[in-house]
């Protein structure tokens, strides 16, 4: 480990990067940041203006080698090969929630999962700040937990970490984590191994011991499976939406019921009716929150208020509204099969299912029966369609091929009828056709509104 007056190199000038940097010159070392590719002008000023060395366009091999430790940024895959050749001088190399979490002594609550990560975050976190807690959310969503612990100012973080961050961590505690879900993601970064890719989200529970909490989807193959081969010494609270884990979190008709077999929480039940965000998924959410908002301190009554006011972050099954009796939905963050699985099993009602843009590896047979029985028609949006073509063709009544989100939605519109539901839950990654996900989901509402001639503002 780094002492004050000592370099670090960080690796890759994002936020998380960034974050690094600021945090590694309050700690009295010196930082110096490198990135391969071009520094975004807003990060740049934060570095210029607090003096911190930087490149940019390459990575100067003798400035790195001369570091203490490095901080590499989750972008940056394990085997690129200035990272190969500072592991093979020895010289450490971790994430930036590792360097982090040495500088705070608040409890942390962290999540991981393939899918659902940030609104699992966001709702734990705003349970506790409903209830009144000095609390942060950060990590992959908001500000870098590097730069929040600058003035840690918060009696809890609450996190988003990815798989790549959880990579990087040697002695990084949560005290309450959350494994939502593994399905096949990112496996580009993992050999195309499973078994490394869960190994990592399993990192999540690492140094837990007795008095800490770990929160799990007992439900997930790959996670129960691994459970078995596991020694997690933490407290167990699965969450099912089949079994009744006891202790833990469970459906039963038409509540979520919570029991804690009376150890240090007593339980409660929520309806399902009343809750903010809906579909089986955020049924998994939602207990995983509040279990992790529980086991926190927040009392009931808190968590009945702070499900009330709570608005999930936009491009996340987000209704853009009812027209004409046709339901538009914006899922534009769903980049994988298993999101769409669970956005359609939300809905009773026929859907026109708009789906395409960068194939990521997609198995789409693991979806095909819920295609046949939920999908009217398939609208695909994507430079080339040809797998979503040749997967469902015999699927669907109607499959349509469309480049761009104006004439996708006149085309959903066209094939919808009242009752329907049009979901742009695209499977793909965005950047044929979009800057981001964010860029398809606003571009998506645009379209919408400007069909029905409503003005935004
Ligand atoms: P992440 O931060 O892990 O990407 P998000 O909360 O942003 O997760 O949700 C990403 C996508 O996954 C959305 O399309 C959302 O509807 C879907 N999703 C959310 N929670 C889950 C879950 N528990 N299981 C499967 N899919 C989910």
């Amino acid at each position: 480990m780094s002492h004050p007056g000592q370099k670090i190199g960080i690796l890759g000038a994002g936020e998380s990067g960034v974050g690094a940097a600021l945090l590694a010159l309050a700690k009295g070392f010196i930082p110096f940041v490198s990135d391969s590719g071009v520094i975004k002008p807003d990060h740049r000023s934060t570095l210029v203006a607090n003096n911190i060395s930087m490149e940019e366009g390459m990575h100067s091999e003798e400035l790195l080698m001369n570091s203490e430790e490095i901080v590499k940024s989750p972008g940056i895959p394990d085997n690129a090969p200035i990272v190969l050749k500072l592991k093979a001088k020895n010289i450490p190399v971790i994430s930036e929630i590792e360097f982090a979490s040495r500088y705070t002594n608040a409890k942390i609550i962290a999540v991981t999962g393939t899918n659902g990560k940030s609104t699992t975050t966001f709702l734990t976190y705003h349970l506790l700040k409903e209830a009144g807690f000095r609390v942060c959310m950060a990590g992959n969503v908001g500000n870098s937990f590097a730069r929040e612990v600058i003035n840690d100012d918060f009696d809890y973080y609450v996190l988003e970490i990815s798989s790549f961050q959880l990579d990087g961590v040697f002695n990084f505690k949560a005290d309450i984590a959350v494994l939502l879900n593994i399905t096949p993601d990112h496996l580009d970064r993992y050999d195309r191994d499973m078994a490394k890719y869960t190994a990592s989200k399993f990192r999540i529970t690492r140094n837990q011991n007795t008095g800490d909490r770990f929160i799990y989807f007992m439900d997930d193959p790959v996670i129960r499976k691994s459970m078995g081969g596991t020694n997690i010494p933490s407290y167990r609270l699965p969450v099912s939406l089949h079994d009744k884990p006891r202790p833990g979190a469970y459906v039963d008709k038409d509540s979520l019921v919570f029991e804690f077999n009376g150890s240090f929480i007593p339980g409660f039940t929520l309806s399902v009716a009343d809750l903010p965000i809906q579909g089986p998924h955020n049924q998994v959410n939602i207990m995983s929150a509040v279990i992790a908002a529980s086991c926190a301190g927040v009392q009931e009554k808190q968590i009945r208020y702070g499900l009330k006011n709570f608005i999930n972050f936009p491009h996340r099954m987000e209704i853009v509204g009812t027209i004409d009796g046709i339901t538009w939905v914006n899922d534009s963050k769903a980049t994988n099969v298993d999101s769409v699985r669970y956005a359609l099993d939300s809905y009773r009602s026929p859907v026109i299912w708009i789906a395409g843009g960068v194939d990521k590896g997609n198995n789409y047979s693991l979806i095909r029966h819920l295609v046949q029985s939920k999908v009217k028609a398939i609208v695909c949006l994507g430079k080339n369609n040809s797998k979503i073509f040749e997967s469902f063709k015999n699927d669907v009544e109607h499959i349509i091929d469309t480049d761009n989100l104006r004439t996708a939605v006149i085309s959903a519109r066209a094939l919808a009828s009242p009752g329907d539901v049009v979901l742009l839950s695209p499977a793909c990654a965005s950047f044929d056709l979009f800057r981001n996900y964010i860029d398809r989901g606003d571009q998506f509402r645009e379209a919408v509104k400007d069909l029905y001639g409503i003005k935004t503002t």
